[in-house]
């Protein structure tokens, strides 16, 4: 792969580039689009300083695989990505792949197919959901049928899966957990590109889209250099996760505040693509903020009342409780209104804390802590403990230390919740539920030793579900619905109104590398 990796050409093109960027960002403000003698002015084919076939913003899950994928098929590929190194938040998540119909699946003899998995998805999501998709129910289709083919593709590349697990309501193992972390897959594909002769400028956040004179995109400004694609240019370059006033704007300002896990994915996607005519939907969902544990791994999320168990952690009898050991809501609460309480706590964070009466509930499938941690998939107790993200103590003093937490208010708060449970009553916060029958923990409070304390927790943008309009080629649509000739898109910033993301954890990363191979495949043919 051809990069800039030169220490003294990279720092002049970060140091060129943060200027450049702030520049155009000030002009974006508000987002309207340049004036139409300005996009003209840089379609003077002498100004050209390099060009390709393919010119993609992002490197990705999508950006990577559409290069590969594109180059595979003969086409010359620039890659421009904005950090100095490839991955985005492919690399920082929990590597989970749903997938119906791989290698993997048929060598551990699991009878699955793409028609099963659409089957199970209808039946959890709804109809209202499918209606609402409308004709983007079929890029869904898409991932369905194809996305078995990219798992494949993947491990013939070197990346290395853990699975096929089980996954609740779905009635056959399709997990597929990037494995030992997701951090390892361009460990496979960044010698592929290179191989392939994938040109990759780290340090070169692209800045504006470049169109000639019958509108269709030509090229990508970014660190004063201008990038030719003489067949299409591919927007991979994730959601506005970091971008606070876009949050403000399309979601809301409660949300808009919370880190994001991946920085460099800042909304400036949206507003080049808005700035040549591109229609945004899939804005009516919040951003995915999870609640995160610190300790183990890139990603621990942390779920109060996962929507594929029977019943969660704070649901089995667990509290959420500040470094002074003390309660500041009802934990029943939905992200929505938890987040911003949680996010109101002394350095931001909280910890959930529970004993062994409700920690049995969460050993096995399908009863487990989270969906998406980092390796594992299906995280239990034990997966939790291994990796650092829970400490266990016979006393609630000894659990206290470990964690960090003030033990003289963790007990008194614990003796106040006991009594609640008994009682049946919150009265400091209203919660309404004090353990659950089928967990043998109604009304038992937290009594049972040992006691486990999970955290520090801490809210998190993960992924913005914002989404280019895009058609089943991947051509980016404008508001009217008609082609921006030579603009395309997929990842987590082109999947349309499908319910991608509503099919589970696994969804978004299955779509990521499948609309990239199958969009560098379609421009690649052009
Ligand atoms: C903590 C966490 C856990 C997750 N867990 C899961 C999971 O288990 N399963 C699942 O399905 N999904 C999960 N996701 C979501 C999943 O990671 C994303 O859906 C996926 O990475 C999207 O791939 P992408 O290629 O579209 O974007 P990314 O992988 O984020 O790549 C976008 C790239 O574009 C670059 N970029 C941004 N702007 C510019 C610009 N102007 N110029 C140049 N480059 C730019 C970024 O630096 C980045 O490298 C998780 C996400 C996070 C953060």
């Amino acid at each position: 792969m051809g990069t800039d990796n030169s220490i003294s050409r990279r720092s002049f093109i970060g140091a060129a580039s943060a200027a450049a960027a702030a520049a155009t960002m000030a002009a974006l403000a508000g987002c309207a689009p340049t004036s139409k003698e300005e996009s003209l002015a840089s379609t003077d084919p002498t100004s050209w300083d390099e060009e390709a076939d393919l010119v993609i913003i992002g490197c990705g899950g999508c950006g990577s695989s559409a290069a590969i994928s594109a180059a595979e098929n003969g086409a010359s590929v620039i890659v421009l990505e904005a950090a100095t190194t490839m991955g985005g938040s492919a690399v920082l998540c929990a590597g989970s792949f749903v997938a119906a119909g791989t290698k993997m699946q048929a060598d551990a003899g699991i009878t699955d197919d793409p028609d099963l998995y659409l089957s199970d998805v209808k039946g959890f999501l709804g109809d209202a959901t499918i209606e609402r998709a409308g004709d983007d129910w079929k890029l869904f289709e898409m991932q369905a049928r194809e996305g078995a083919a990219t798992v494949d593709w993947l491990q013939a590349m070197g990346v290395e899966f853990n699975g096929p697990l089980p996954y609740p309501l779905h009635s056959a193992d399709r997990l597929h957990v990037l494995t030992p972390t997701a951090g390892e897959w361009p460990k496979a594909l960044q010698p592929r590109m290179e191989e392939l002769g994938v040109q990759v400028h780290f340090r070169t956040p692209a800045e504006r889209l470049i169109t000639d004179e019958n509108g269709r995109v030509a090229g990508v400004a970014a660190s004063g250099r201008k990038y030719r694609a003489n067949k299409g240019v591919l927007i991979a370059a994730g959601g506005m996760d970091s971008n606070v006033e876009m949050k403000k704007k399309y979601y809301s300002s409660a949300i808009a505040g919370i880190a994001a896990a991946n920085g460099f994915n800042d909304g400036s996607g949206y507003k080049m693509a808005q700035m040549v005519g591109a229609d945004i939907t899939d804005l009516t969902d919040a951003t995915s903020n999870l609640m995160r544990t610190s300790g183990p791994g890139p990603d621990a999320g942390i779920t109060q009342k996962q929507k594929w168990m029977p019943y969660g952690l704070s649901n089995a009898g667990a509290i959420l409780v500040n470094s002074a050991g003390e309660r500041f809501c009802d934990e029943e609460l939905s992200d929505k209104d938890l987040i911003p309480l949680c996010e109101a706590q002394p350095d931001r964070q909280c910890w959930m804390v529970y004993d062994e009466a409700v920690a049995r509930n969460f050993r096995d499938f399908p009863n487990m802590i989270v969906s998406s941690l980092s390796g594992v998939g299906w995280g239990t107790v034990e997966d939790f403990i291994e990796r650092g993200g829970i400490v266990t103590g016979d006393t609630i003093e000894d659990v206290a230390a470990q964690a960090g937490i003030d033990a003289t208010g963790l007990t008194s708060q614990i003796d106040k919740w006991n009594k609640a449970c008994k009682d049946a009553i919150d009265e400091d916060f209203g919660r309404k539920t004090f353990g659950r029958e089928e967990a043998g923990t109604l009304g038992a409070g937290l009594s049972t030793p040992p006691f486990y304390i999970h955290g520090p927790i801490h809210a998190e943008c993960n992924q913005s579900w914002a989404s280019l309009a895009i058609t089943e080629n991947f051509e980016v649509k404008n508001v009217e619905g008609d082609v921006i000739p030579g603009l395309y898109s997929g990842g987590q910033m082109g999947h349309g109104l499908s319910p991608i993301a509503g099919g589970g954890h696994g969804g978004t990363m299955c779509w990521a590398f499948t609309s990239g191979r199958l969009a560098g495949k379609h421009i690649a043919s052009l």
